[in-house]
């Protein structure tokens, strides 16, 4: 991916991965290899924990965008993502925030709100590149995006004059059970995948896939960052 790597950002910050990082991060998270497509289970997830460590060095966003886009950043130990004896304030955070050590001499953790103006921060995300947490996001977008192709053409089509004739209570009425053909449809699918023996995230397996209320909730709920791999 052409957007993957380091870039310098200013010297309170550090640009990789669509997302700014401290400068204090260590050496051995800056250049950090993924997972093959083909990846799964234990080894997927070995390639994603220096992931999963790193996202606790980014900035976290204070405020903005404002008018002109411009948005300003914090540092992880004035957000509260990591705690360093350096920086004793921090360590009256919550234990929850891992501990690192730092050279003795470093003395600051940052030098304030760092402010960043779209065109230098194109392409990011909310949910930091290569975590466990941005894998199980790309797997629920990619499964919103079937269900719509699945509407749009590849189970039924909707848009091409599908309800033409009805008034817009039966239209709604029959569009439901449309959607449950899909459902189920898709829901053989999928158990037919889970047949195959395919990697999926463990805790959706206890839930029932595939539905319009999980679609709706993939979209709102953002896992959180300090997740752990699943299960
Ligand atoms: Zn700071």
């Amino acid at each position: 991916m052409s957007q993957r790597g380091i870039r310098p950002f200013s010297k309170e910050a550090i640009l990789m991965d669509g997302q700014l990082f401290s400068t204090l991060l260590p050496n051995e998270l800056r250049d950090l290899a993924t997972a093959p497509m083909t990846a799964t289970g234990a080894y997927r997830r070995a390639y994603e924990e220096p992931f999963n460590r790193r996202a606790r060095w980014r900035l976290v966003r204070h405020a903005g965008p404002d008018k002109d886009g411009v948005t300003w950043w914090r540092c992880p130990f004035c957000a509260g993502l990591l705690r360093s004896r350096n920086f004793p304030r921090t360590m009256r955070r919550s234990v929850k925030a891992p501990l690192v050590i730092l050279p003795t001499s470093q003395q600051r953790c940052c030098c304030g709100t760092v402010s960043a103006p779209p065109a230098d921060l194109p392409l990011v995300q909310k949910i930091p590149f290569g975590t466990t947490a941005w894998r199980i996001s790309m797997n629920r977008r990619m499964a919103v995006e079937s269900v719509n192709a699945a509407l749009k053409g590849g189970y039924v089509n909707v848009i091409r004059g599908f309800f033409r004739v009805f008034g817009l209570v039966k239209i709604t009425a029959l569009l439901g059970f449309t959607i449950a053909a899909v459902n189920l449809d898709r829901i053989r699918s999928h158990e037919a995948k889970l047949a195959e023996g395919q990697d999926q995230p463990a805790r959706r397996k206890q839930r029932r896939v595939g539905t319009w209320q999980d679609m709706i909730g993939y979209l709102e709920e953002a896992p959180s960052l300090s997740a752990g791999p699943p299960g």
